[in-house]
């Protein structure tokens, strides 16, 4: 049977999937396109709701400060509104992260970080981006089978037997993406795909939050992939709630019955995980995840790519969750198209190839980190850069020094956020305060069996850019 085709006037794209990488591309067209059509697959409440096409939804999601950045430029005063719908602002003093053997200093970002469910985020960027870019709609419960290609060019989607036609089509469909195999059978190569087995299982329970359930402190994370332990993460979110993940790699996923949950948190190597979870009464059951490898696509290394399409977030690079790297990414991914796209326009032929290096050098980071630190867990396998151990070896005296250094914390804690490059650390004088304090290493793990290091003064005012967020900033940690 024939297609129905529809066309929209003007200068268009089709964005599919609204996943957070889908908002942001749409939020980044939105500038340089007269219409944005976000197609997606679920359907879409207007109240935060866990969906189906977003699974990872259930399970706790940070979004780092590079991120964060980039998610307030696009929608103004968006940190009220959440704080508004019920975020938490997080004083980066008040994180407590126990890794490598002890707790890490805790040091002073000089900007609150937000804690929140994922559907809560992504309900309020999509809403905002509807309010605010009069030229973008968001269609649900429209599921696209593919891209249509004519002459050699992605012209459009075909939805059941209808077809829906554009100047650029952008492919937000997540890790599972269709489309790049769809093209293939089309005759453009598949990329090359980095994989990296890490066989990661995430077990998720919320649960009621009461004030001063740990002394001076509002999130957790307890993490050492070095060891081969468990992770472990508890954020408080809206609705006076903790979300509490507990990780595992290359199997012995923690339990799902609420005792045997409970003992996995009591055998971390800190006990606040566990504090938080005796703390108040479970919410609901206990939520899984399985992610067996970290993956990444090279359309940068394809050697034709197919004009009038791009693929970014997901689809592209899906990195181990526990760096919380995969909205940031998603969102410095569009914020370089946005950036390929007002220089050639939508549907110029040069568009594809320039952003997939724009966009490689995006990822390149948060891979390097994600990737090289998985290998630290020597049961991993898979695609490994050369020089890894040898990184692995340096962060392993970082991570020590952090344990009695403050300053070592604060540039580690901005490169794991993505606001300065690894190769920040390597800085000289920033050399010497590692080692001199990977040397009093010792010293500090001993403290860190007696508990959690206080509080370091404020380097810098609250630097949000929104007045409400600051004044609850100063009200949390004033609490
Ligand atoms: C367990 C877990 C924990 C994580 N924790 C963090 C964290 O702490 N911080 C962080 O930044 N990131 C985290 N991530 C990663 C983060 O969730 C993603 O990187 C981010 O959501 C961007 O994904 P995306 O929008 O590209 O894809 P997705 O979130 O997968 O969204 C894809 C969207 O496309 C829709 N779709 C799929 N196929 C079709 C189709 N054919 N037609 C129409 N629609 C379609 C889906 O329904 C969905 O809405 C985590 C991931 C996992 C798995």
């Amino acid at each position: 049977m024939a297609r129905t085709t529809h066309e929209a006037p003007g200068c268009t794209a089709i964005v599919v999937g609204a996943g957070m990488a889908g908002l942001l591309a749409a939020r980044a067209l939105s500038e340089h396109v007269d219409s944005v059509v976000v197609l997606e697959r679920d359907a879409l409440s207007p109240t935060p709701r866990a969906r189906r096409g977003v699974p990872q939804g259930r399970h706790a999601h940070v979004l780092l400060a590079a991120g964060q950045q980039v998610l307030e430029r696009w929608f103004p005063g968006l940190t009220g509104d959440l704080v508004d719908r019920g975020a938490i602002a997080v004083d980066t003093r008040d994180l407590v992260w126990h890794q490598g053997g002890g707790y890490r200093a805790r040091c002073d970002l000089g900007r609150p970080t937000l804690a929140m469910t994922r559907p809560l985020l992504e309900t309020t960027v999509r809403q905002r981006l509807l309010r605010q870019c009069a030229g973008v709609t968001v269609v649900d419960r429209t599921p696209v089978d593919g891209p249509v290609v004519e002459d050699g060019r992605v012209v459009g989607v075909a939805i059941g037997f209808q077809e829906m036609r554009a100047d650029l089509v952008v492919d937000c469909s997540g890790r599972s993406t269709q489309m790049l195999s769809a093209l293939a059978r089309e005759g453009f190569p598949e990329p090359d795909v980095s994989a990296i087995r890490i066989d990661m299982a995430y077990r998720t329970r919320v649960v009621e939050r009461h004030d001063g359930t740990i002394d001076g402190s509002v999130a957790v994370a307890i993490d050492d992939p070095r060891q081969g332990h468990r992770m472990g993460v508890a954020l408080p979110v809206e609705h006076d709630r903790w979300i509490v993940t507990l990780g595992s790699f290359h199997g012995d996923p923690a339990p799902t019955d609420p005792a045997s949950f409970e003992d996995a948190a009591r055998a971390l190597p800190a006990p606040e995980l566990a504090a938080v979870l005796a703390s108040g009464d479970a919410q609901g059951t206990v939520q899984r995840y399985r992610m067996p490898t970290s993956r990444r696509r090279h359309v940068e290394r394809a050697g034709r790519v197919a004009p009038g399409f791009v693929v970014l977030g997901d689809a592209v690079c899906s990195f181990n969750p526990v760096y919380g790297q995969g909205m940031t990414s998603a969102a410095l991914q569009a914020l370089a198209l946005g950036e390929c796209v007002g220089r050639f326009g939508p549907a110029s032929d040069r568009l594809p190839a320039t952003f997939y290096r724009r966009a490689a050098r995006v990822v390149d980071v948060p891979w390097r980190i994600a990737a090289g630190g998985d290998f630290a867990d020597p049961r991993t396998t898979g695609a490994k850069s050369t020089g890894t151990d040898l990184t692995n070896r340096f962060l392993e005296r970082v991570f020590r020094a952090c344990h009695s250094s403050p300053a070592v914390a604060r540039q580690t804690q901005r490169v794991q956020n993505l606001l300065d490059p690894p190769s920040s650390l390597l800085r000289p004088d920033r050399l010497l305060r590692i080692l001199l304090a990977d040397r009093r290493g010792g010293a500090a793990e001993r403290r860190s069996a007696v508990g959690v290091p206080p509080r370091e003064p404020s380097v810098a005012p609250p630097q949000s850019v929104d007045r409400h967020a600051a004044e609850l900033h100063r009200r949390m940690v004033l609490r």
